[in-house]
């Protein structure tokens, strides 16, 4: 069979996920191949009677309904190679971009470290490779020709900010809807947001930070100049965004933060924060206490208004004002259900 390349560099020919491999592995081979494989790779790929990954080059309207296909749906790297028309980011002239999802945690290098010994070859080619996704990039791009390489079709990042119908009652909430005008305004720590990857990153980093400085601004226990939440509040508030699986996750948030005079800092409550297969817990396994805090503090400028004291009022008052749609009129920055 024809080797079949994903947008994003893996080999779904030979994906233990896919309908492919479903017909060449036998039904009587399968928990043992399944098993085999969840040794290198860290997960067992799903029963051998679902009916297996169509690949990504099937068209939205062509996908089967099982919930498996929404991660395809929402893919990045698959839009932004569908938009530029290639087959895969090897083609395209910002390879290796900042934000395409080509992993190079499958390297023959990076299994051997983690399973502890080297793996042969035949062993790459069987369990690993399908998922070397930089790595099969690179061999694809080492032997492409100058002229096959294209420059991605560049879009742009459009913000609509609803016209204020009156004036804030309060010279401070007019300070911090200004701050969240420049926050919605800005990159968010993302580069290459002229391309749909880049601007499909920085929608959900959006998504992210709106609904996280909903669940502070309502729910944090604010100081003067500070706040503290806990990881059980953020839990229990956060849909519909998911909390960052790791410190690093949380890391690329402080970031942005510190970019907008909020220094934010983890505290680990336990020694069992991550689970066993590598999330972060919200509790302390058998208690209902949360397994970290995060502490933010404000920066002298912000200190002024108070920040997250005007936050906290703003959006009780959306609240107050505007009911089931106040998350919605936040993210919107439609703030004009609390203006005189
Ligand atoms: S899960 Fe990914 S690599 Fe596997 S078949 Fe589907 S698109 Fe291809
Ligand atoms: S911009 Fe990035 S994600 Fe998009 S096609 Fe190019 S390399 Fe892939």
């Amino acid at each position: 069979m024809e080797q079949i390349i994903s947008r994003c560099g893996n080999i779904c020919s030979e994906c233990p996920w896919s309908i492919y491999v479903r017909k060449k592995i036998l039904k009587e081979d399968w928990e043992d191949y399944s098993e085999q494989v969840k040794n290198y790779i860290g997960f067992k790929p799903v029963k051998y009677e679902w009916e297996g990954c169509v690949g990504c080059f099937t068209p939205n309207d062509e996908l089967p309904t099982h919930p498996f296909f929404n991660f395809l749906k929402k893919c990045r790297t698959r839009k932004c190679g569908q938009h530029n028309e290639i087959p895969n980011c090897a083609y395209c002239g910002r390879f290796p971009c900042a934000n395409t999802v080509a992993r190079n945690d499958f390297s023959k290098e990076k299994i051997s470290v983690k399973i502890g010994r080297e793996i042969s070859d035949a062993e790459y080619e069987q369990y690993t490779k399908m998922f070397d996704a930089m790595g099969n990039l690179n061999e694809i791009r080492s032997s492409l020709k100058d002229t096959q390489i294209k420059k991605p079709k560049l879009v742009s990042h459009q913000l609509e900010i609803p016209k204020l119908t009156g004036v804030f009652k309060n010279a401070n909430f007019k300070l911090v809807y200004d701050k969240l005008i420049e926050i919605a305004k800005s990159n968010l720590g993302i580069k290459g947001i002229d391309t749909v990857s880049g601007l499909e990153q920085h929608k959900s980093r959006k998504e992210f930070l709106w609904r996280f400085l909903w669940i502070i601004g309502i729910f944090g226990d604010i100081g003067e100049n500070d706040l503290n939440i806990d990881s059980g509040t953020l839990y229990d508030n956060r849909k519909p965004i998911s909390l960052p699986n790791n410190e690093d996750g949380w890391k690329i948030i402080f970031d942005i933060l510190i970019e907008f005079g909020i220094n934010a800092e983890l505290v680990i409550k336990t020694d069992k924060l991550y689970t066993p297969g590598g999330y972060m817990r919200a509790k302390i396994p058998k208690t209902n206490e949360p397994a970290y805090i995060l502490k933010m503090k404000t920066s002298s400028k912000l200190q002024k208004y108070p920040f997250f004291k005007v936050l906290n009022k703003m959006l009780s008052e959306l609240q107050k004002n505007s009911g089931k749609r106040a998350f919605s009129n936040f993210k919107k920055l439609n703030f004009n259900s609390i203006l005189e």
